[in-house]
């Protein structure tokens, strides 16, 4: 098959690596000529162009750019394609750019790779980033279903798990496990810059250990992808973050009153369900965004 990456970063450099392993034909597309020269030097396309017309002989697109431009890109992209084509994303949001990119391309099946670390560009791009990862799909009701199969047999192929939903019970799901927590990290930081001794402050951060390191971790990622998951999922992340300051509330109430009982249930429901949350096995130094 014929696969075609815009946007040769992080993402887009991780698929290209493993869809050449794997025999697809790979053509790529980047804004900088450098960039076409590295990938190529790196194995990562077979053929790279700063022009989109080089898309014109894909089978299926992958479109890698940051969320803010994928429609546009997809915009750009159809006077290119035969109707055939079939282009999907990898944006980490996909209420808006899902509907967004299937008015300008009927042939469009969202998609987000749920696997990803801090660094961002080629050079952070590895082999097998997507193995073991969630990979969602997220139809709309015009979604051609051939084109929906054969997106998510190519996520298969790359080891992923995958899951099928609709764009808004995917941003609604994400606002929970993996944007709430960016800015709920986020806030934990900055409420430890907030200690008005300096030398506290130090201490801190002198024994700050695992807990921290655990917890502070997705506060400390790319402000870029924070900024356009409070942008693009603004409603669902809104709504998770007021539940949230509801619960921080009750349990101020619980420390305040000394009610250890009730704080003490609390904690053990939470030690309880967390493992409902880590179904997914294990994967050393990759993070979803
Ligand atoms: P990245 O490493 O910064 O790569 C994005 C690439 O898009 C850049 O390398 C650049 O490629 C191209 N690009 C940047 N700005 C552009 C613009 N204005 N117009 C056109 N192209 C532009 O970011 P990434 O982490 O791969 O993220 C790409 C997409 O994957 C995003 O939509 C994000 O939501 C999604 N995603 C990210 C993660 C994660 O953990 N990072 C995980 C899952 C999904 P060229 O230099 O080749 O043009």
């Amino acid at each position: 098959m014929n696969v075609g990456i815009i946007g040769l970063g992080l993402i887009g450099g991780s698929l290209g690596l493993d869809l050449r392993q794997l025999g697809h034909r790979v053509l790529g597309v980047s804004r900088r000529p450098h960039i076409c020269e590295a990938a190529i030097a790196r194995k990562v396309v077979d053929e790279a162009s700063l022009d989109l017309t080089l898309m014109a002989t894909a089978d299926v697109i992958f479109v890698c750019t940051p969320i803010a431009v994928i429609e546009a890109t997809v915009e750009q992209l159809s006077p290119h394609l035969s109707e055939q084509t079939i282009v999907t994303d990898v944006g980490s949001v996909k209420e808006t750019v899902v509907r967004a990119a299937a008015r300008h391309w009927p042939n469009f099946v969202g998609g987000h790779p749920m696997a990803g670390k801090a660094d961002a560009g080629l050079e952070a791009a590895e082999a097998g980033l997507f193995a073991q990862c969630a990979y969602v799909l997220t139809p709309l009701e015009t979604t051609p279903p051939t084109s929906l199969a054969t997106v998510a047999q190519i996520a298969q192929s790359l080891q992923a798990h995958v899951y099928q939903c609709s764009p808004k019970a995917h941003d609604r799901a994400v606002a929970w496990i993996s944007h709430l927590p960016v800015m709920v990290s986020s806030s934990l930081i900055q409420a430890c810059l907030s200690e008005p001794d300096a030398t506290i402050l130090e201490l801190a951060k002198n024994l700050a250990s695992s807990g921290f390191r655990d917890t502070s971790r997705v506060g400390g990622g790319n402000p870029e992808l924070g900024i356009m998951m409070a942008q693009y999922n603004r409603e669902a992340v809104l709504g998770a973050l007021q539940r949230y300051r509801h619960i921080l509330d009750q349990m101020i109430e619980q420390i305040d009153k000394q009610n250890w009982a009730q704080l003490s249930q609390w904690l053990q429901q939470t030690q309880r369900t967390r493992p409902e949350f880590m179904q997914s096995p294990p994967v050393p130094d990759k993070a979803e965004p």
